[in-house]
């Protein structure tokens, strides 16, 4: 079946093989990050409702549990937007649970609706919760973020530690480095402190590598990097275990399906994309020539790099 809301499996360092949900169905954010990966934001909103019914995103999760693939190490809450604007995202993780007993939900969120007490309460439902916090200076903040009017970044701060003294799970802290926005001594001063103060489980210190929404984003250079995780940095050798390979398993009429759903949320080069599906990188150039082929992914180059992403025709079918 051609799969609207789940994505994946994706490589992630810090998550393993990770099944995306998109609960969002469309560019809905609380933020339109100058870095995002998945385009301009279409609707900057912090209102919360059912954007996609939590019944539509496990009917897919259920039929590709149903498909026999081997079980990711993750289900992850993010896609083409801020997870937690939908409400009924608590009924999502509870029914990813219910499915995949033995697998941990995860949530990718840009932390914003931190603030709001039924939120964290909500989030705490997860086993392990992404937030990213980019800067803590807020002009920094609104020039790399770009979030909805009245976000500032010292409420998020508040809000994730007030999560911080309820939650039973991990945290996994990043913070996004863009060359001249937030790179300041300003910046990784007040980050230092926070960091302290939360005792997230792990961080990262990440730039940009993919192509952004704004063209001309760029990343720090290696020593500004290397500066900023030597200062910041923790809980990296938490990584989790690799799975079995999907090689036997499949076809490449599956390997263009799965590929094709997962261009729509994530650039990405063919080397990434066959190790997050564990297939041969020469079944995945196949499939990606087909995807090409029927104008459903087009090619960026990227500092030497050639990405591929989707045009939407994936979503829309
Ligand atoms: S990077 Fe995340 S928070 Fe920023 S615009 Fe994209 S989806 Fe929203």
């Amino acid at each position: 079946m051609a799969y609207k809301y789940v994505f994946g499996p994706v490589l992630s360092g810090r998550l393993g093989r990770s099944l995306g949900l998109d609960l969002l169905g469309g560019r809905i954010c609380s933020m339109d990050c100058v870095y995002c990966e998945v385009g301009a934001t279409r609707d900057l909103t912090l209102f919360r409702k059912p954007y996609v019914p939590a019944s539509d995103i496990l009917g897919e999760l259920a039929a590709w549990k149903d498909e026999g693939l081997a079980p990711p190490d993750m289900i992850t809450l993010g896609g083409l937007g801020e997870p937690s604007l939908n409400s009924e995202m608590p009924a999502v993780i509870a029914g990813a649970r219910e499915l995949f007993p033995d697998t941990d939900v995860a949530v990718l969120t840009n932390s914003t609706l931190m603030t709001d007490p039924s939120v964290r309460t909500e989030l705490a439902l997860a086993d392990v919760i992404l937030p990213s916090l980019d800067s803590l200076v807020k002009t920094e903040f609104d020039a790399v973020n770009r979030p909805c009017a009245g976000v500032d970044p010292m409420d998020v701060a508040h809000g994730l530690m007030a999560f911080r003294q309820g939650f039973k799970g991990k945290i996994f802290l990043e913070i996004l480095l863009v060359e001249g926005v937030n790179d300041t001594d300003a910046n990784l001063a007040k980050l230092t402190e926070f960091c302290k103060r939360l005792t997230p489980d792990r961080v990262d210190v990440v730039t940009t590598t993919r192509p952004g929404t704004v063209r001309g984003t760029r990343p720090v250079d290696g020593a500004i990097l290397s500066r900023w995780r030597m200062q910041l940095e923790r809980g990296k050798e938490k990584n989790c275990p690799t799975a079995t390979s999907n090689l036997e398993a499949l076809s490449l009429e599956r390997v263009t399906a799965l590929v094709g759903a997962s261009l729509v949320r994530r650039p990405q080069t063919v080397p990434q994309l066959a190790g997050a599906l564990n297939v041969d990188q020469t079944m995945v150039r196949q499939a990606v020539e087909a995807l090409v082929k029927m104008g459903d992914v087009v090619s960026r180059e990227d500092r030497g790099e050639t990405f591929f992403h989707g045009t939407g025709h994936v979503l829309e079918g």
